[in-house]
């Protein structure tokens, strides 16, 4: 583990900082307490969740309820709570994990877990006193009680701190009165506690307060009917009304006018773990469809033999893959930081914090890929089983449905790509990460002359690593180009932002993936990685196509005449490759392996 802020990359930086393959942390470097984790996690998943599937879909709430005991009973619910509080202070990789390993079953439960685990309980973990992580963190870590938090209202969903939920001081300051209303509150219908934001007098920012709750014993607090949702059905969604609710002074949440820093942080760790609780899921429809596949016969051949299905398992697979990578390496760096923080003399409570914060441009790239790659993935397995795959009896329709959200909660897909960019030019502006000396050296060498040597790319990825080099100068070009050109308004450019997003994240994903896939060829040998080295590859070549697509649009947008002229040859440059890879051999590779192993087998 790298132990100086020097060697650790921060948040960002992958952009301009070249990473080696040995410094990113991968699936294949599981220690023996992890893999013995997610042995255990995905064990659980099988024989309380996937057994019982049919009652998740008839919306059986009790059942969520009831296996979310079960989840604490087994210390799951508490793994990233340190052992102060009856957690087992496992580290960030081993939080991931676990959301990974337990989310596949059903978005009911994955979403009860990840409510209940993340923005539920790090609110209290990240930002509470001593006496209350004392009071409450023990009994969420164990199931004893539920959390639930409290943010979105019908007049404030993105834009989280209009709410109008209000909290008056009594006279003798002893206690505030909570009133309003608040919606599309996940757990609402079993949980003890609640994460409540609500203004205090006209300040410009909300509060955050630990609310309990007793339904025998109300204190003004009602909850709406349960929603009828397209997915997620036995996940417990309901609007909770305040009226009149007492809470005491001392349950406030860090300091007043602090909740929407609470608010934003606890969703950065809400957006990882969110890309985590799609992977597993990923993989299961990957394999129920590959054996489907297999099985099924149309023109007297097994359907996994037509190129057209092939392309459908080799892209499917090809994503989880490079989610995995991506969701792992970024985990890991945050597992890190927050090590280095510890070392340099930070409470647990603040390194963590701080840690996660470092990495929120990961942590939005990583909800945004992974939601859209689980959505894509399920409307491809519905399309293998065919007719099959629309009917509520296979499994493809529950995973479409479910997957659909994903894209919605813990900041829209919108919100947290132009959240992307917008923090990178933050960081840049305040010299967290150096874009602008690395933006304007690829201004100086669009105005050169181009170089026509022809490089050995003989060596493993030698020609994807410079073309992992060009898509970063391609960002730079067009983000530096548009910072320049907008300035501050540049947030007003949200088509503008929409495409640099999507440029940035397509390099962070094709990266992650090959430098786990370098990593292991070195140390496991080429021959092992084979179908590995054709994702990494495939995934690289579609992402080339999306970031040229992106940059054009962006370059004709903000530029004119020979500027625009130039970019655009920039941009024909740093996309262009000296060998292109066969498309169709890289996924044959993939679907082949995937067909003769019956299933996911990275
Ligand atoms: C099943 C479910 C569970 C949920 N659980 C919780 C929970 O436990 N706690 C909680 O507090 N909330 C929860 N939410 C709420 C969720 O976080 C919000 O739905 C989400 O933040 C979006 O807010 P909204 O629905 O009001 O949509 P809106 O904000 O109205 O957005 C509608 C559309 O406009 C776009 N948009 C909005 N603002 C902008 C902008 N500035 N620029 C560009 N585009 C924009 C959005 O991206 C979206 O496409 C849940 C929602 C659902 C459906």
């Amino acid at each position: 583990m790298a132990d100086t802020e020097k060697d650790i990359l921060r948040g960002g930086q992958f952009l301009v900082k070249e990473t080696n393959c040995e410094d990113v942390f991968t699936p294949e470097d599981f220690s023996e307490e992890q893999t013995m984790m997610k042995e255990a996690v995905a064990e659980f998943n099988e024989r309380e969740i996937i057994a019982h599937k049919a009652r998740f879909e008839a919306k059986d709430y009790a059942l969520t309820e009831e296996v979310m005991r079960k989840a604490g009973e087994l210390g799951f619910l508490g793994v990233a709570v340190p052992e102060a509080y009856n957690g087992l202070g496992m580290g960030f990789v081993s939080t991931v994990l676990t959301c990974d390993y337990i989310s596949s079953g059903t978005g009911s439960f994955s979403t009860a877990f990840g409510a209940h685990t993340g923005i539920g309980t790090m609110p209290i973990t990240l930002y509470g006193t001593e006496e209350q992580k004392q009071k409450y963190v023990p009994k969420l870590a164990t199931g004893e009680w539920f959390g639930a938090y409290c943010l979105t209202e019908p007049g404030a969903g993105s834009d989280a701190n209009s709410g109008k939920t209000t909290a008056t001081l009594s006279d003798d300051g002893k206690s505030y009165k909570i009133n309003g209303q608040k919606m599309w509150i996940s757990n609402a219908g079993f949980c003890s506690l609640m994460i409540v934001f609500a203004r205090i007098e006209d300040d410009k920012n909300i509060t955050g307060f630990i609310v309990e709750y007793d339904p025998k014993n109300a204190n003004g607090i009602t909850l709406g009917e349960e929603e009828h949702k397209l997915g997620i059905r036995a996940s417990s969604t309901r609007q909770v009304f305040f009226n009149d609710t007492v809470v005491p002074a001392e349950n406030m949440l860090a300091g007043r006018g602090e909740g929407f820093k609470i608010a934003m942080n606890a969703l950065n760790v809400g957006r990882i773990k969110l890309a985590a609780a799609c992977l597993d899921s990923q993989r299961r429809i990957v394999t129920t469809g590959v054996q489907y596949a297999n099985e099924r016969k149309q023109f007297k051949t097994p359907i996994s033999d037509f190129g057209a299905i092939k392309i459908k398992l080799a892209e499917m697979t090809t994503n989880a893959y490079v989610g995995e990578s991506a969701t792992y390496r970024a985990s890991k760096n945050i597992e890190d930081r927050i090590a280095m923080r510890e070392a340099a003399g930070n409470t647990h409570q603040e390194a963590e914090l701080k840690g996660v914060e470092e990495y929120a441009i990961e942590c939005s790239i990583l909800k945004v890929a992974v939601s859209e790659d689980v959505q894509s993935c399920a409307d491809e397995g519905i399309q293998i089983f065919g007719g099959m795959g629309f009917s509520e009896e296979t499994p493809m329709e529950a995973a479409w449905r479910d997957a659909r959200i994903a894209r919605i909660y813990e900041g829209t897909n919108e919100i947290n790509r132009m959240l992307s960019v917008g923090m990178l030019v933050k960081k840049a502006m305040k010299g967290h990460v150096d874009l602008l000396g690395p933006a304007s050296e690829v201004q100086s060498e669009l105005m050169g002359i181009p170089s026509f040597e022809t490089p050995d790319f003989s060596e493993l990825f030698s020609e994807e690593k410079v073309m992992i080099k060009k898509l970063k100068k391609t960002f730079l070009m067009v983000a530096g180009g548009a910072v320049q050109k907008f300035g501050p308004q540049l947030e007003e450019h949200q088509q503008l932002l929409i495409a640099a997003a999507d440029i940035l994240i397509e390099i962070y994903m094709a990266e992650s993936a090959i430098l786990r896939t370098e990593k292991n060829a070195k140390r496991f040998g080429e021959d092992s990685q084979k179908t590995q080295i054709a994702m990494s590859k495939l995934y690289l070549y579609n992402a080339v196509d999306i970031i040229e697509k992106k940059g054009k649009e962006s370059i004709i947008s903000f530029a004119e005449g020979d500027e625009q002229r130039m970019m655009l040859m920039g941009l024909k440059r740093f996309t262009k490759y000296q060998n292109y890879p066969d498309i169709v051999d890289l996924r044959n590779e993939i679907a082949e392996k995937v067909k003769a192993e019956n299933k996911y087998c990275f």
